[in-house]
């Protein structure tokens, strides 16, 4: 209407000065085109399109073009801890079997190193739920052990190649192993249900087939009713003890894996989660470091300067998510090594929508959350107006992530689901370069203003020799032919230049 009213009024003024009306006719197109932002929808495009090849270079592969503007408004991120926050690279440095303690010496993968307790070496095959926990952890096992060129490397889930790594260095004797227990069927590991079995037979005449089971402690516990003793008999199990040591695990950062064991009957070939509801042997816990990555401490420290909140939204234990989350300082109303309140998935299953809402406010950690609660959790956000980026990798996070306002999947470790349904792509399932695509994103969001107002305001010039053709009755100043070239031809090009800027310095120390 604001173009078809001056456009109207420029027709019967010059109708009333006796002009003709093929001439009036080509004025008053002349004078819409001047007014309409032809270029707006190019520049637009390309400088979105701009944005996603920057990205692309910094490791964000962006989906779609508007993502791209949203990222710049985000104001809260959701991220995964595991792999994302830190390094994924596990060692297994402390045991828990028979009772007793003991620590695993040497870092990385590769299996040097031995097994102590009290500084002294101990032989892993010496006690019986020592060397059943080692053997636990090799069978239920689906990674593999290499020595590249490198060094060494796993191929796998890093969590079940740390178990491979404690095992060779309790120098246990693999090959032999994996002959007398072959595979006879598997449970692969989920996360909603948080363990996972292998059922084995055996080589040894008259041995039943034995079930392995590793997962969260919550998971297993439950399940178990007696202890492996140091003996090798079962004894009574004191399942107040166990929480207390995986806690005390957990207390410094660690990531703990509950072991457990069920022999079953000599003609079973296949198991389901039916056959592992109770009467398990407990066997032990490990107990594996997973250190923060540098990059992401640097990049939480910059979404607080930039008014953004992280919030850790993990499947691990909650001591050992409060632990990390306090080693990178997720929480900055907290001083130094304080550690963070956490929310567990059981307490996010009991609160209404109400509540959730009132309690995702105060809360950076949530733990043992399932996948399904990650889409209450998206929700309860964007009832408070937020603007949410959220972290996945499984299938059961497509829903969170499609929900979220900007949806993150893992490249590395990241199912095909989990991508299709993500807005954004993280080549190195790095937290730091989801930081660079919301910097990106806000260099982005700035260029689209500068060269909105920029195109907006050069229409005006066009539009005043029409003005002084009404008013004054001078002849038709500029034809169509002549505003579309300036439109097309002189306004597009500068108004790229503005949307290639380079993010400005201060873009991550302004609020979102
Ligand atoms: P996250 O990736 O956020 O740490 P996961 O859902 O992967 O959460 O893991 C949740 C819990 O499940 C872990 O704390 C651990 O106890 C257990 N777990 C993780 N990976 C495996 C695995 N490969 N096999 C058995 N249990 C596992
Ligand atoms: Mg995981």
């Amino acid at each position: 209407y604001a173009i078809l009213g001056p456009a109207a009024v420029t027709f019967l003024v010059g109708l009333y000065h006796g002009d003709s009306w093929i001439d009036l006719f080509m004025a008053t197109v002349a004078l819409s085109v001047a007014m309409i932002p032809e270029g707006l929808p190019a520049v637009l495009t390309i400088t979105l399109a701009i944005g996603v090849a920057r990205m692309a270079k910094r490791h964000a592969i962006i989906r779609n073009l508007p993502a791209v503007e949203t990222l710049g408004s985000t104001t809260v991120i959701c991220s995964d801890k595991t792999g994302t926050l830190t390094r994924n690279e596990m060692t297994v440095q402390q045991l828990w079997a028979g009772n007793e303690n003991y620590a695993v010496s040497g870092i990385g993968y590769a299996p040097e190193g031995e097994i102590r307790q009290a500084s002294h070496a101990v032989d892993g095959s010496k006690n019986s739920a020592l060397s059943e926990l080692l053997r636990a952890g090799l069978l239920c096992n689906d990674s593999t052990l290499k020595q590249g060129d490198h060094g060494w490397k796993i191929e796998g889930d890093p969590t079940e190649g740390a178990l491979l790594v404690s095992a060779h260095k309790a120098a246990i004797d693999v090959q032999q192993l994996l002959a007398d227990y072959p595979r006879l069927d598997a449970i692969p590991f989920e996360s909603q249900h948080q363990y996972m079995a292998t059922l084995h037979g055996r080589a040894v005449a008259a041995s039943r087939p034995v079930v392995y089971l590793k997962g969260s402690v919550e998971s297993l516990l439950e399940r178990c009713s007696t202890l492996l003793g140091a003996d090798g008999k079962s004894q009574l199990l004191d399942k107040d003890n166990v929480h207390a040591q995986v806690e005390k695990m957990a207390s410094q950062g660690q990531r703990v894996l509950a072991f457990a064991r069920l022999s079953v009957s000599p003609e079973t070939t296949a198991i389901d989660h039916d056959h592992v509801t109770q009467g398990l042997v407990f066997i032990g816990l490990q107990g594996m470091i997973d250190p923060p990555r540098e990059q992401a401490i640097q990049a939480v420290r910059a979404c607080q300067a930039a008014g953004i909140k992280v919030k850790m939204i993990t499947g691990d234990h909650a001591i050992t998510a409060a632990a990390i989350a306090a080693q990178i300082g997720l929480d900055d109303t907290l001083s130094e090594g304080e550690i963070p309140k956490v929310l567990t998935g059981r307490e996010l299953e009991v609160m209404s929508d109400a509540e959730l809402i009132q309690a995702t406010t105060g809360t950076a950690v949530f733990a043992r959350v399932t996948p399904e609660q990650k889409l209450r959790l998206v929700e309860a956000l964007q009832a408070h107006g937020q603007v949410v980026a959220m972290t996945g990798d499984g299938v059961n996070d497509a829903p969170a992530l499609r929900r979220a306002d900007i949806g993150v999947a893992m490249g590395i470790t990241g199912t095909e689901v989990s991508k299709e349904a993500a807005d954004m792509g993280l080549i190195d399932d790095n937290f730091a370069t989801i930081v660079v695509a919301v910097e990106e994103g806000r260099a982005i969001f700035e260029n689209i203003k500068k060269f909105v107002a920029y195109i907006l305001t050069s229409n005006i010039p066009e539009i005043l020799p029409f003005i002084a053709f009404v008013l004054l009755d001078i002849p038709l100043p500029l034809t169509v032919v002549l505003i579309l070239s300036i439109d097309l031809g002189t306004d597009i090009v500068p108004a790229l230049g503005l949307g290639a800027e380079r993010p400005e310095s201060d873009v991550m120390h302004k609020p979102p």
